[in-house]
């Protein structure tokens, strides 16, 4: 990476401090998020492919949550090990739940990886998020930074529009007229000490625009200060609609032993829960690599949406079936991983960054993880995304480097018990990094926010 400044540079920082392009620091200040100058290309083609993968997404994440079951058998063995999923699928088969509605705000994660072979660039889906899709807002500013930037330039008709905030906030309005409590009130989940408040802020306030009070608590206060009244979540005596978690993905979130008992209310009250436990555990890796069996993921959808989805899917393997070697020959995927260890990422039950193993840490794990150790991973082919240029700007740095970007679609999706209500794309989410960087996180600070522009128009007028 090679260090750049310029007064576009001051003047994009400066367009992303004004509109709430910010993120806290872990000692309390305030700094703009990392974001991309340049816009990443994209072939029209691609992006259209991606925006029509949503829609089977949401119905296939929609139909897997509904089938106990099912996600008691693909989960039942990782719950052994990992206390953690365990929690969850007992919440989800002991959930007196009496809602009938179903909202889910999701985001499939994508990379783009070149196709030597048919040209044509193959689209492989990283992740699909059940819990906490992050960043509708800061994508939205985002978005508005690059129209800015290239205002009165060819490439401002290139940039393909984004803003994941109105779709989220409209889904967020219809569900809460079906619950149908003129006095309830929406209710944010939230850790303590969030770096990524303000992207929760600005869909807070585009849902306050559609008249719907919200209210931040942590999983502890929720504990603490809700009570269930004739089967609705009751909190200083207004019922919560629903509830929307940004947090509850991670364990660290029930280290103070009350968080489970706030996770436990909402699940057993009438609040709309995005997501419901079932619908949570819908998302874990170990399902991702039960679905990518053809015969398995056509029991939640038809044939052309499994065709659709199938295309995505990277090879993704439980570490105990065989596989086939490069060398023709059969090998459980452990071993195989341990082999050839850039082939392949590791995987444990977890969400939010920082936790797939790579390289050495892989083979040190796989080494050592006993048998049942095992159960509580999942083995996915490496990606290796089409790397493209792109100036990044952090902490009020520029440079500029080999990128690749993670293009992820929201999914709005409603259902009751008489089927689809709503099932709509609101927009994406990029994140570049550079092209060395493992790891995803914009907060964390191992990628930049980005938009799309449009391959074909990306030349500067002359
Ligand atoms: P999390 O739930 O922690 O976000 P992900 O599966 O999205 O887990 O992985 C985190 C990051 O690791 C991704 O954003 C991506 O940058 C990288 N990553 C994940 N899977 C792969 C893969 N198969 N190949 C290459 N990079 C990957
Ligand atoms: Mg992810």
């Amino acid at each position: 990476m090679q260090a750049v400044t310029t007064a576009r540079v001051t003047e994009a920082i400066d367009f992303a401090l004004v509109h709430g392009l910010l993120k806290r620091t872990p000692d309390g200040g305030l700094v703009h998020m990392p974001f991309a100058l340049t816009p990443c290309p994209i072939a029209r083609e691609t992006a259209e492919r991606l925006e029509r993968l949503t829609g089977p997404f949401s119905h296939l994440a929609h139909s897997v949550s509904s089938n106990l079951p099912f996600l008691q058998e693909a989960l039942g063995q990782v719950a052994r090990t990992d206390q953690f999923t365990a929690d969850l699928l007992k919440l989800a088969k002991a959930s007196a739940s009496t809602q009938t509605l179903q909202f889910q705000i999701t985001r499939s994660d994508y990379f783009i990886q070149a196709d030597p072979e048919h040209g044509t660039p193959r689209i492989r889906q990283v992740e699909l998020n059940t819990i906490s899709s992050s960043y509708p807002g800061a994508a939205a500013k985002l978005y508005a930074l690059h129209r800015h930037l290239l205002a009165g330039t060819l490439q401002q008709a290139a940039l393909l529009p984004n803003n994941p905030l109105e779709g989220i906030a409209d889904g967020f309005e219809r569900a809460f007229q079906i619950y149908g409590h003129g006095d309830a009130f929406v209710l944010m989940v939230v850790q303590p000490g969030e770096g990524n408040v303000f992207d929760q802020r600005l869909l807070e306030l585009a849902i306050r625009e559609r008249g719907i009070p919200v209210r931040r608590m942590t999983l502890e206060e929720i504990a603490d200060q809700g009570e269930l009244r004739e089967g609705h979540l009751s909190v200083s005596g207004r019922i919560a609609a629903i509830c929307y978690f940004r947090a509850g993905y991670t364990p660290d979130d029930f280290i103070p032993t009350e968080a489970f008992k706030g996770r436990e209310l909402i699940e057993n009250s009438s609040s709309i829960s995005i997501p419901n436990a079932a619908t949570q555990l819908a998302g874990t890796k170990k399902v991702q690599q039960v679905l990518a069996d053809g015969a398995v993921l056509r029991r939640f959808c038809g044939d052309a949406d499994a065709v659709a989805m199938e295309q995505t899917f990277a090879r993704i393997y439980d570490l105990d079936e065989e596989v086939t070697t490069p060398g023709g020959g059969p090998q459980f995927a452990w071993k195989a991983a341990i082999e050839s260890p850039r082939e392949y990422v590791l995987k444990p039950q977890r969400e939010g960054g920082g936790n797939n193993l790579y390289e050495e840490e892989l083979v040190e794990k796989l080494t050592h993880a006993s048998a049942e150790e095992r159960k509580a991973y999942i083995l996915m082919e490496r990606i290796r995304p089409i790397p493209h240029l792109a100036t990044v700007v952090s902490a009020g740095e520029a440079e500029e480097g080999t990128c690749v970007s993670e293009i992820g679609r929201f999914g709005v999706y409603l259902a009751d018990e008489s089927g689809e209500l709503l099932n709509l794309d609101a927009g994406y989410l990029v994140r570049t990094k550079g092209h060395q960087v493992r790891e995803g996180g914009v907060t964390a600070g191992f990628a930049y926010l980005n938009s799309l522009i449009a391959e074909d128009q990306t030349e500067a007028p002359n």
